[in-house]
């Protein structure tokens, strides 16, 4: 333990320099006049000959004080020393290292470092190139903790604009524990380039299960890196999203209720079917009207649809509750019907039923495969909470990996609770904001 000369000054603050200068042995001393050196001078490295006391360097931190550290002079040679400052490397260190921390959350919340620059004019003033520079460096050098017992995977792509150039983030998601296994950033989303993340992020030995949505050159890929190792899941949503897409903005009752019957394939849709079936006979009587009658007619009955639709979604939501899934009988007997009356339906949804049955077997995998996910939401929310739309385009590349970066710490659990407030670190500098 070093030893302590108390002065007035330094009196009360006893305890804190103990605390400061525990790591050094009792060869040490804090003068009364703050100067940390060696009771007994060394030896002079240069020809050996013991050394003599010769004043001190101040070291200096802005806006936290200073710290005197002893100097050295060797009689016999002239040779001039320092004593070692660790300990006030370490106090720096612990301070910005927590100001790195406040930093570093706020970019993970999407704040901006100008506004970072401004916030910090009130806790410890710091430019926002060097705030920046603070968080990449500290980012770099987290490490993202492996996924163990991977099984179910969520694929999907983004492609964000960096500057001017258009990039592609490819990500896998564990399912279970929703981590990230991978989100990279490349200049093309080719087979090539999909392949090679994938052998490069996958155990490809390893019976797997993913989720993508239904674009269809994945299940090639797929095969060529698992062979027969691979199930492979359409997303429903997505599947879902595609069949709205397929009706024009303003449908009929009638198409609107084909669209309802589409979508209560996989889920349950009966209360929408059933408020839509209950129309279809006024709309066959109002479309011998006027287009005037009709036109006004189909607007209010849309208009009541809507209300009906958004209030079974807040309750929904009210209750926590997801659109229930149909059973795999259920969904096969809803696609038959539909598909047994495909020729009365318009072109587009007739090429949906086709591609449906096309590609039943990876609509429906989840069905045969305990706790499997039908859908690539968690991957969605990922998304949308990691990297915004109207974000995303005004990122340059260095934003965008930040971002990625950041989000798949905070998905692995890496931000936990502070260890220690900004005011315990700054509160070890006292005994250095004035020396006298
Ligand atoms: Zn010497």
């Amino acid at each position: 333990m070093t030893e302590m000369q108390l002065s007035l000054i330094n009196f009360p603050y006893r305890e804190m320099l103990s605390n400061i200068f525990q790591d050094y042995s009792n060869d040490f001393e804090f003068t009364a006049s703050g100067i940390f050196r060696k009771i007994v001078p060394p030896l002079c490295p240069e020809c050996g000959h013991p050394m003599s006391h010769n004043g001190f360097n101040t070291c200096q931190k802005r806006h936290l004080g200073g710290a005197n550290v002893g100097k050295y002079l060797c009689g016999a040679c002239g040779k001039s020393t320092e004593e070692n400052r660790d300990f006030w490397v370490n106090l720096k260190a612990d301070f910005l290292g927590i100001i790195t921390e406040i930093c570093t959350r706020l970019r993970l919340n999407h704040v901006s470092y100008e506004v970072i620059e401004s916030i910090m004019g009130y806790l410890y003033p710091r430019d926002k190139d060097t705030i920046r520079n603070m968080v990449q460096c500290a980012i770099d050098e987290m490490d993202i903790p492996p996924v163990k017992n991977i099984q179910f995977v969520h694929y999907d792509e983004q492609h964000p604009k960096a500057g001017r150039n258009q990039k592609y983030r490819l990500t896998l998601l564990d399912s279970v524990t929703r981590q990230v296994i991978a989100d990279e950033l490349y200049d093309s989303k080719d087979a090539d380039t999909i392949e090679s993340f994938l052998r490069r992020n996958l155990d490809t030995q390893k019976q797997i299960f993913i989720v993508t949505d239904l674009y269809r050159g994945y299940s090639d890929i797929f095969k060529r890196v698992f062979g027969n190792k691979v199930i492979h899941q359409f997303c429903l949503l997505h599947l879902n999203k595609l069949i709205v897409n397929d009706f024009p903005r303003k449908t009929s009752i009638e198409q609107e209720l084909i669209k309802y019957r589409l979508l209560n394939i996989f889920y349950d849709r009966e209360p929408e079917i059933e408020f839509l079936s209950c129309l279809i006979e006024e709309e066959k009587t109002m479309k011998q009207r006027s287009d005037k009658e009709y036109k006004s007619w189909i607007k209010e009955a849309k208009n009541a649809f809507h209300k009906f639709v958004r209030d079974l979604e807040l309750k929904r939501r009210r209750e926590n509750k997801n659109l229930k899934q149909r059973d795999y009988y259920e969904a096969l007997n809803n696609f038959k019907i539909l598909k047994m009356q495909s020729d009365s339906f318009m072109i587009s949804v007739r090429k949906r039923l086709a591609k449906i049955e096309e590609l039943w077997p990876n609509l429906t995998a989840f069905y045969f495969v305990d706790n499997a996910p039908a859908t690539n939401n968690p991957i969605e929310n990922f998304y949308s909470a990691s990297l915004k739309t109207h974000r995303k385009k005004q990122l340059e590349e260095l934003g965008i990996k930040e971002q990625i970066k950041l989000s798949a710490l905070k998905k692995a659990g890496v931000f936990g609770r502070p260890q220690k407030t900004l005011l315990d670190a700054f509160f070890m500098f006292i005994p250095f904001l004035d020396t006298g």
